[in-house]
This record gives C-alpha cells, sequence and structure tokens, in this order.
C-alpha cells in the first residue's frame, strides 16, 4: 500500500442513481474531517455501474479488483438500474468483491437516533450492530431445478456452512461484542433447520469458552425478529448468518428510521484487501436526478470507514453531526418529512460537527 501513517487512498464508486448524489456529500465531510484531524485522503473515482454496463456490457473491466486491491478502503454509493437485472450488479461487481477481497463481515449498526420517524419513535438506549456472514451460508450457487414441466418438478438449494467460514465471523462477533457491551446474541432456527444450524449453534458455543467475558445466548430467528420489534434495547451485537443477517438488518434499519439512514461495512478483518462502506440503500431510481436524496446512510458509512482506518475521532465528530442534525429536526430531507436537499443536510452535518 503506498499510503503513508497519515494519508489513506480510497477507492470511490459512486455508482448509480442517488450514489452519485450521496457519495459527493461523503466526500465533502471526508475532506473537511481530514484537514480538522490531521490526516489527509485521496480519492480515486471509479464510473463502475449499471450506466458502464449499458455502455460496454460490464459493470466494472475484468481486471477491476487489481486496481482497488492496494487502497486502504472502498467507498461505494449503490449500484442498481431499472431495465438492468439485479443479478448483474450483484454478480458483475458487488459479489466478486465481497467475495474477492475476503470481506466476509457485513456490519450494520443501528441506533435510534431521536427525534427520527419510525416505529418506535422515542425508544430510548436502542444502539446495536448486526453481524451478518457475507460470504457462505443461504446463499450459495449449489442446487438446480429437477423435473421441469412435470406435477413433481422441484427447485433443490443447498446451504453451505464451513468450520472456517462460521468461526471467523462468531469469532469477529463476540470480540465486537467485547469492546461494547459485552452481550452477544446468535440467530439460529435449529429446531427447524437440523443440519447446518445446530452446526452453526456448536461452533458458536465453541468460541464463547473462548470469549468468557461476554454474556451471550440464541434465539430463534422467528422469536427474536418480534423480540426486535418489542424490546430492541436489549441487544447489543447480533450474529447471523448470511440470510438471517440481511433479514435482521433490513427489519432493524426500518426501526431506526428508515433505509436513507442505514450503514454498513464490509469488512476483511485480517486487512489483507480493502474493506468496502455503502449505504444499505440502493440506487432509488424514483427519487434520483432530483438532489433530494438523504445524505445520512452515506455519511455514516464513511464514519465506519474512518473507524476502520483507525481515525476513532474523526469517526465520532462525524456520527455526532449526523446525530445533532437528525435530532435537531429543522434540515431534513423528504424521506424524513423535511424538505431539505442533499446539499442542505450535508451542510448541516458539516456545521453541526463538534468543535
Ligand atoms: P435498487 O434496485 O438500487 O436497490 P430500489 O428501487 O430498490 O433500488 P432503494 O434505493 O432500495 O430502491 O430504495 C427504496 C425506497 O427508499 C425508494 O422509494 C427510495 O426512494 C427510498 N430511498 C432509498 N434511499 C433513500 C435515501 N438515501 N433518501 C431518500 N429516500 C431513499
Ligand atoms: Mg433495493
Amino acid at each position: 500500500m503506498s499510503s503513508t501513517s497519515t494519508g489513506y487512498r480510497i477507492a470511490v464508486i459512486p455508482g448509480d442513481g442517488i450514489g452519485t448524489e450521496v457519495i459527493p456529500a461523503a466526500l465533502t465531510v471526508l475532506k473537511a474531517l481530514a484537514d480538522r484531524f490531521g490526516f489527509s485522503l485521496h480519492f480515486d473515482h471509479f464510473d463502475w455501474s449499471c450506466r458502464r454496463y449499458l455502455e460496454t456490457g460490464r459493470m466494472m473491466p475484468g481486471n477491476g479488483l487489481d486496481m482497488i486491491s492496494g487502497h486502504d478502503a472502498i467507498l461505494l454509493g449503490a449500484v442498481g438500474w431499472p431495465g438492468v437485472p439485479d443479478h448483474v450488479s450483484l454478480w458483475g461487481l458487488l459479489i466478486p468483491i465481497r467475495r474477492g477481497f475476503r470481506q466476509y463481515v457485513n456490519l450494520r449498526p443501528i441506533k435510534v437516533m431521536e427525534g427520527l420517524p419510525g416505529p418506535l419513535r422515542g425508544s430510548e438506549g436502542v444502539d446495536f450492530v448486526v453481524v451478518r456472514e457475507n460470504v457462505e451460508g443461504e446463499y450459495s450457487e449449489i442446487g438446480g431445478r429437477l423435473n421441469r414441466g412435470f406435477p413433481d418438478e422441484m427447485a433443490v438449494q443447498e446451504a453451505v456452512f464451513t468450520r472456517p467460514g462460521v468461526t471467523r465471523i462468531v469469532d469477529y462477533a463476540f470480540k465486537l461484542a467485547a469492546t461494547r457491551r459485552g452481550r452477544l446474541t446468535s440467530a439460529t432456527k435449529s429446531n427447524g433447520i437440523v443440519h447446518t444450524m445446530p452446526f452453526w449453534d456448536e461452533i458458536v458455543r465453541e468460541r464463547a469458552a473462548e470469549h468468557p467475558g461476554v454474556d451471550w445466548w440464541q434465539e430463534h430467528i422467528d422469536a427474536l425478529a418480534a423480540k426486535l420489534v418489542l424490546t430492541p434495547g436489549a441487544y447489543d451485537v447480533i450474529v447471523g448468518s448470511n440470510l438471517f443477517g440481511d433479514i435482521l438488518s433490513d427489519l432493524a434499519a426500518a426501526i431506526a428510521g428508515g433505509i436513507g439512514i442505514a450503514p454498513s461495512a464490509n469488512i476483511n478483518p485480517e486487512r489483507t484487501f480493502p474493506s468496502m462502506f455503502e449505504p444499505v440503500h440502493g440506487s432509488a431510481p424514483d427519487i434520483a436526478g432530483r438532489g433530494i436524496a438523504n445524505p445520512a446512510g452515506a455519511l455514516w458509512s464513511a464514519s465506519l470507514m474512518l473507524d476502520h482506518l483507525g481515525q476513532a475521532d474523526a469517526a465520532r465528530a462525524l456520527l455526532t453531526g449526523i446525530e445533532r442534525t437528525l435530532s435537531d429536526r429543522t434540515v431534513r430531507t423528504p424521506d424524513l418529512g423535511g424538505t431539505a436537499t442533499t446539499q442542505e443536510m450535508t451542510e448541516a452535518v458539516l456545521a453541526a460537527l463538534p468543535a
């Protein structure tokens, strides 16, 4: 890597739709934080997107991964566009990056910020992280369709859980819990899924012995989903498989005030490859080009990136700026019931950064 101790090279992929609106907002705030906290950021832009796919037949160049493997982090907006099937953006960009760069941890922090719309408005102290397994599990290509066109037609889909794969995600979650409030919940369904889930549970139990300071328990995914709505304050870190983590993190984003706010990080904990930071939302074609996208999810993702780069003070300052802007209620985008533009909300966050 070509970074010095206080300089970072960031691969910036704005992508499609509102990705190209919220990423510039994030870069503006990142530059201000770098100046204030005394480090430097170098941004390399890549036009990898469905737009590019429609022009060239590829989301990214064949050697795309090589082009960004030496960067310190990747900041992604969103990829997806009407007329381009989801599997193109998924298999043409997101999955190659996640798998190629061994980003096996998907982090989705959830915080109920004061004054936000959402079903749990006003609930105090909701602050948890969903740790989703990001490269194996239920989303596998193994399986197929049999007896097509016959009355006994069937589809078979295999889930793949490996001992190293489960161990490393569970260890990551235990370690994360140890740095927070020391509580870990494992999402399971071993009463109905009788091979993979008992295997998952067994590994969680084994790894728990290595992390005696963490209070852990497991809950079946159905009950956990209900309890996340009823008593979200009870959770600190939740670890789940690829599918369970996917569902829980969207549920949790809705609890916390909507998809426009939710951040995510795809982490390669060994740091042998860059990690990738992206808002949870997609390209939002219905509002793209109007300058009214909520930049909070991209900004919060940028905060996760700063934290990962070792700039914890800058990361915390950015999160404070976002929280203050949201709870102040005067400058907010239409998805939160306001009339502000992306730029106005970005300026409000800049103004709300702690001195
Ligand atoms: P994609 O196929 O890229 O996922 P999508 O059509 O699923 O796109 P999403 O981006 O997932 O759209 O958004 C779902 C809904 O939430 C849309 O109505 C969109 O306008 C809204 N939305 C998403 N992100 C934001 C944001 N940052 N600000 C405001 N509204 C948003
Ligand atoms: Mg979507």
